[in-house]
């Protein structure tokens, strides 16, 4: 299972945070990370083995959308920050887009994405 992990600056700690309360569910159900860059560097503090992309504005979610359409990432949680400019919004968009072409879960906070580790096991 290959999860991949993006968070805009200003929900890197929030995503630091849910790996830390979930860390032992992602480790235990053999799940694979991949992250952009800068994310990928802070996933790599919990402990949590990661496969760092791009950074995100450098083409790193645009890396990632292309694993989704490739199906090899199952899973998306994509922390956004709705109350920051971004330059990268146009791959921002194809990442969401092709997640619904492709029908990959996709959760956009850590509400949601609680909940889809929780199915997990
Ligand atoms: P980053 O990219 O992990 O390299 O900061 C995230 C993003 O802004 O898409």
């Amino acid at each position: 299972m290959e999860l991949a992990i993006i968070a805009h600056d200003g929900k890197k700690a929030e995503m630091v945070n849910f790996l830390m309360q979930n860390f032992d569910k992602l480790k235990n159900n053999d799940v694979q990370i991949i992250a952009t860059g800068t994310t990928g560097s802070f996933v790599e503090k919990t402990g949590l083995k990661v496969q760092k992309m791009l950074s995100g504005p450098h083409g790193g979610d645009a890396q990632i959308a292309a694993r989704v359409a490739e199906g090899k990432t199952n899973m998306v949680f994509f922390f956004r920050d709705p109350l920051d400019r971004h330059p990268h919004e146009p791959d921002i968009a194809m990442l969401m887009r092709l997640c619904d072409v492709w029908n990959v879960p996709l959760a956009t906070n850590p509400a949601t994405a609680s909940l889809l580790i929780d199915h997990l096991g």
